[in-house]
């Protein structure tokens, strides 16, 4: 391959092998770090991620990614976004002004925080208000000097993009975004014109919102951005970097005057490889190859790596390539070093972050025809390995999922009445989400019976104690519809996974999701398939305390799906019915047990909408087939629930119509009311647990106010559809609240009773 070949990093997880990044940051939040151990501490790490990465042979190193919370809240300090219930005096950004918005104090709330695209990475929103952006100091420049200065790594820059950081933002009128723009752009051209100065040759700006839907007219912001760029500070090379799909609006794009542009040829491969052979690639840019995984865990298999390498050079023969990672490594885990437990045929099959940078090094050997022999030979037999051992579609899944009915026997109208009958619940039936407070209590039983330290039979009888004492509070306080509350589980992932078949679990598998917050997806490596009940003892246990009905608790196949590392050798949509089909069985084994009124949450149905609108139809209808097929082999008589913590619907609406629910239970507060109107202007029919309060937080909500909230509902739809809820799970709340909010939530449903 004729070209000159690079390679490259985007981006480099933050945590640290055993989370010491997290340590240092609680550390210095609880006071255990002053501000200079701290900042020592943390330059300590840095530093090391920078030598790692060096060490692997990486040519390209990315400097400035690092974070002491996260980069779109180090843009908007950098930019001077303080809002005003932050400020202070002095124009630099004190470190805990910098925390206090990501984390808010007794009397400023701290500023919202999203979704990161389509990962379950969390930003800061910034909020750009009438605030005239100011360089409170040059980030990108500190973090490159000082790779130079300490290591000797003429590290790449990078930055966030003026077009995706303001997309991002909040608190301007749409139609302003020029103005804003042309306000931000002399302040980027100055931070790259010192980076210029200081010696940087590449600089990477990260622009992923070029891949989400954009219009005609936001391709003229950016051209406008990046030909200042070009006019001002020339002779500095920028890589626009894009990830996570393909890029829109292909031509425009790479017509920009910019020196390089990074493409994803993973998860938007097969867009980009079609923009790429209709339209070529120009000879006189730098393509980013975005070629290794980036988002997932799996080994990349070096042989149809060379040949998608081989189709994309075909495309782009005259072009310099640097080959790179798909997005940054941060939502992946640090090494697979420590994973010792698993099963060494998956082990063998994984790569996280370090050992991505070591595929993205032998793809440019095997360019190079340097690369060692044994290491390809050894990366194809662990994964024939692994292909063998694993992942055997069986054709009794396909015959089973085939079997199971995805449509209920009746119409909603004419099941209801079985149900009433059944059921004959009061006008306003009350219930909660699932979970009640996982107080310390809880969470050491829990510890201590996993580390071996508390026998099982004492641990089910702590389970069994707790569920008694909250059956009996629900009684007390006049609940309608009970549940178990959920003691049991750690996680509404972690628990099914642990018992269905096909997951697994690392030991140090994190990743960071907002703050010094990490989780530890579980990996869905295999067939999942259903082994034995996975809740019916406590179910069971619970129901048999009360004469009141008690709801089964299960969790959804898409939030399973969403919130797990999946398998990518088949698509999502297949791996999601296979959890259906499993899950199906966990409601025959309830409601063969007497648990007849189930309900199956789906909080992460709407985080997991594709970035390109056109792509929506096609995730939500396979969305809803898997959960049908989960719920709908039931009685006529069998009442199925679902939950979503949101109050977006209105443009999915359809959608949640269509997954037959017999009642969802959303959120109603936060968005006063909003979302109701969604339902009336849809002509919603089914049933609706209006979520009267905020479980978020620690106030307790006065009668007053729910009955309010109830009212306005029940203004635009009738009375008979409506549940009444609070809006999420109550497992982060503590005992006393959640006590006096109930009680006061089944005065208010009472109140308004009577009143109808
Ligand atoms: N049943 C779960 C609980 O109550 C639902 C959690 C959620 O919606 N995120 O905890
Ligand atoms: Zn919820």
């Amino acid at each position: 391959m004729g070209t000159t070949w690079t390679n490259s990093n985007l981006g480099y997880p933050r945590l640290g092998e055993n989370r010491e990044w997290k340590r240092a940051l609680e550390s210095f939040w609880t006071g255990q770090l002053d501000e200079s151990e701290f900042l020592k501490e943390v330059k300590e790490l840095r530093l090391n991620y920078l030598k790692k990465q060096k060490e692997s042979g990486v040519q390209l190193i990315p400097v400035g990614d690092f974070s002491l919370y996260d980069h779109i809240l180090d843009t908007a300090a950098m930019f001077g976004f303080i809002p005003e219930r932050f400020k202070e005096n002095s124009q630099k950004v004190s470190l805990s002004t910098y925390f206090n918005m990501a984390r808010g104090t007794a009397d400023a709330p701290a500023c919202e925080m999203t979704k990161w695209f389509n990962t379950n990475y969390h930003y800061i929103v910034p909020e750009i208000g009438d605030i005239t952006p100011v360089l409170t100091e040059n980030k990108p420049l500190q973090a490159y000097r000082e790779a130079k200065d300490e290591l000797n790594i003429d590290g790449k820059p990078v930055i966030t993009g003026p077009i995706t950081f303001l997309k991002l933002s909040k608190g301007y009128d749409q139609s302003d975004f020029e103005i804003k723009l042309d306000q931000l752009l002399p302040l980027y051209v100055k931070v790259l014109n010192e980076l210029k100065e200081a010696g940087a040759s590449w600089v990477q700006i990260d622009e992923p919102s070029l891949v989400a839907s954009f219009s005609k007219e936001d391709v003229r912001f950016i051209q406008k951005t990046y030909e200042t760029f070009a006019n001002e500070v020339p002779g500095l090379s920028i890589m626009l970097q894009t990830y996570f799909e393909a890029v829109n609006h292909y031509e425009e794009i790479t017509n920009l005057p910019v020196d390089g542009l990074g493409l994803d040829f993973v998860h938007g491969w097969e867009k980009n490889i079609a923009s790429l052979e209709k339209h070529g690639f120009p000879a006189d840019k730098t393509l980013g190859v975005g070629l290794i995984d980036g988002r997932n865990i799996w080994r990349a298999d070096l042989e149809s790596k060379e040949t998608a390498l081989q189709t994309i050079n075909r495309s782009a023969p005259d072009a310099d390539k640097i080959i790179q990672p798909s997005c940054s490594l941060l939502h992946v885990p640090v090494t697979k070093k420590h994973e010792t437990k698993l099963d060494s045929v998956l082990r063998d099959a994984l790569s996280f972050a370090d050992e991505k940078l070591e595929e993205i090094v032998i793809l440019s050997s095997i360019v190079d025809e340097q690369a060692d022999n044994d290491v390809i030979k050894e990366n194809q037999q662990a994964l024939q390995r692994f292909s063998e051992t694993y992942r055997q579609q069986s054709a009794d899944l396909t015959k089973q999922r085939e079997a199971l009915p995805s449509q209920r026997k009746l119409s909603f109208a004419e099941r209801k009445k079985y149900q009433d009958e059944k059921w004959n619940l009061p006008l306003l039936p009350t219930t909660t989400i699932g979970s009640f407070p996982q107080t310390k209590e809880v969470r050491v039983a829990r510890q201590q019976y996993r580390k071996g330290e508390k026998p099982p039979e004492e641990y089910k009888e702590f389970i069994q104690n707790k569920m008694q004492e909250w059956i009996k509070i629900q009684e007390d306080i006049g609940i309608d519809v009970l549940v178990h509350g959920e003691f049991e589980r750690n996680d509404m992932v972690e628990f099914f996974g642990e018992k269905l078949n096909g997951f697994a679990f690392t030991s140090n598998g994190w990743v960071q999701s907002y703050g010094s917050r990490c989780v530890k997806p579980p990996i869905i490596y295999d067939d999942v398939t259903f082994d034995k009940p996975m809740t019916v003892e406590e179910s069971r246990y619970a129901q048999s305390l009360t004469d009141k009905p008690v709801k089964g608790m299960l969790t959804g196949p898409v939030t399973i799906l969403n919130w797990s590392f999946e398998r990518d050798d088949i698509s999502r949509k297949e791996v999601s019915y296979q959890i259906a089909v499993a899950l199906s069985q966990e409601v025959q084994a309830l409601e063969e047990a007497g648990i007849e009124m189930i309900q199956v949450d789906e909080p992460a149905v709407r985080e997991g909408l594709p970035l390109k609108r056109e792509e929506w139809n096609d995730y939500l209808d396979w969305s809803v087939h898997a959960f049908r097929l989960a719920t709908s082999n039931v009685k006529n008589s069998t009442q199925i629930h679902t939950h979503m913590c949101y109050s977006e619907f209105q443009d999915m609406i359809e959608s949640i119509r269509a997954l037959d629910a017999d009642v969802i239970s959303i959120e109603t507060s936060r968005s006063h009311g909003e979302l109701i109107e969604s339902f009336e202007t849809a002509v919603y029919e089914k049933g609706i647990g209006l979520g009267v309060y905020d479980i978020h937080s620690p106030r307790i909500p006065s009668i007053e106010e729910m009955t309010e909230m109830m009212e306005r509902a029940l203004r635009v739809l009738p009375t008979s559809l409506f549940w009444i809820n609070p809006d999420c799970g109550l497992k982060t709340r503590n005992t006393p609240e959640t006590i006096d909010s109930l009680k006061n939530m089944v005065q208010a449903a009472k109140a308004v009773r009577k009143s109808q």
